[in-house]
């Protein structure tokens, strides 16, 4: 007997149309035929929807936003930029592409350790806001500015001094290369302003994917008191204060979708008892997955369909090049199953136990193991969720000289 283990819970707000699954009221096997396979689906209504609920949730007044680095595809880029208070970048890359997708440079912030000077001119031209990583970065940005002749916008990254209970990826708390430590941030201020450049405020990240709300908080809580602690220290209210994210989605079974509605609460009870010092600061969340994970699905069609010593394995066209995360290779301990489904099957029971691969000769290219699903033959497609962040761009698309997956934005 072969064991199945359990997927992902699939996300809300995908239909069926004639039995199959539909995004922006099409189903897969249209969208594939027209566009093609592998494939990644984007939905407009998705992302719209899932903004609406975070504004609606999240107190009046906090600016919210978007960390391309979870999907730079430039419609979907476009579209955030316009849902969006602000864009977070991480490179001179996404700079560019920011602003191609009709970002204002005021309303972009650059973080990120090893900035070049290149890129640190690049932002200082465009007027971007620059999260500072460390002092020797800080005099790297001040000396291009005099150079260029222009005022550069800085603030600093501050690494805390705690980290964002169970988190998935740990940002903050111990010795970090993001941000700096707390003892550097003051006589780094100082420096900013006596060279006459314009400073900011302060960005404090502490984490990603957090599913518990009780930790959202108590990482807001911690974050906006550190704020007024080097605030006061410095003598000077910071403009902006970028409190982080960490927002997290549910990819495996038992994950449970984050109550947005008890962190807005919290929240908005906090910043109505914030310390003097702070009562005049501009506060902003950042998130990435959480605006986009889940209005995105890969697409991938069944290429052979196999059986060895018992176990049943659809072959596909796509794989981790496309959809690494999915495969367990980034930043997964243990490789759990993300939801999955048949997609031109998705009302169908399912009927046997399947191993879902791509078409990468290792035998890390698994997209679900021993799953439950309707019977599958070739031809037809398969459904990985959870792809609008840290899909397509964060994939090694060249590996095996595979390319990368087509993408679509649709209504
Ligand atoms: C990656 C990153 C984010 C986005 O993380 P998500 O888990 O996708 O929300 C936000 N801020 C910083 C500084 C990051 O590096």
């Amino acid at each position: 007997m072969i064991k199945t283990k359990p997927t992902g819970p699939i996300p809300s707000g995908y239909e069926a149309i004639d039995g199959e699954l539909a995004i922006g009221g099409l189903t897969a096997s249209a969208l594939v035929a027209q566009h093609g396979s592998p494939l990644f689906v984007y939905s407009t209504r998705m992302l719209d929807s899932r903004m609406a609920q975070l504004r609606a949730a999240m107190p009046d007044g906090l600016d919210l936003h978007f960390a391309m680095k979870a999907n730079p595809f430039q419609p979907v880029l476009h579209h955030m930029v316009g849902l969006a208070d602000g864009i977070d970048i991480a490179s001179g890359g996404e700079l560019r592409m920011a602003l191609e997708a009709g970002a204002e440079p005021a309303h972009i912030s650059f973080a990120g350790p090893g900035k070049r000077d290149d890129e640190l001119e690049e932002a200082i031209k465009a007027g971007v806001s620059i999260n500072i990583e460390s002092p020797s970065e800080c005099d790297r940005a001040l000396k291009i500015g005099v150079a260029l002749g222009k005022t550069p916008r800085l603030a600093i990254r501050v690494n805390p001094n705690f980290d964002l209970k169970g988190s998935g990826m740990k940002m903050g708390g111990g010795a970090k290369p993001f941000g700096m430590d707390i003892e550097l941030v003051a006589p780094t201020v100082k420096r900013i302003l006596d060279a006459g450049a314009d400073w900011r405020g302060f960005h404090i990240f502490a984490g990603s994917q957090a599913l518990s709300a009780d930790a959202i908080i108590e990482t807001q809580s911690q974050t906006l008191a550190l704020a007024a602690d080097l605030a006061k220290e410095i003598g000077r209210a910071p403009e902006h204060v970028n409190l982080g994210g960490g927002f997290g989605i549910p990819y495996f079974p038992g994950d449970e979708q984050l109550d947005i509605i008890k962190v807005g609460n919290a929240l908005s009870d906090q910043l109505r008892q914030l310390p003097d010092i702070l009562s005049s600061t501009q506060f902003a969340i950042e998130l990435g997955r959480y605006l986009v994970g889940e209005a995105g699905v890969y697409l991938t069609r069944i290429v052979d369909r196999k059986e060895s010593q018992g176990h049943i394995f659809l072959v596909t066209d796509g794989g981790l090049h496309h959809q690494l995360a999915a495969s367990g290779n980034f930043g997964t301990v243990v490789r759990r199953n993300y939801p999955a489904a048949i997609a031109n099957r998705f009302e169908e029971e399912p009927a046997e136990t399947v191993s879902i691969v791509g078409c990468l000769c290792t035998p890390l290219d698994r997209l679900s193991d021993n799953a439950a699903m309707p019977q599958a033959s070739v031809g037809d497609i398969v459904a990985i969720f959870c792809a609008g962040a840290y899909g397509a761009s964060a994939s090694p698309a060249n590996f095996l000289g595979q390319g990368p997956a087509s993408e679509i934005l649709v209504q």
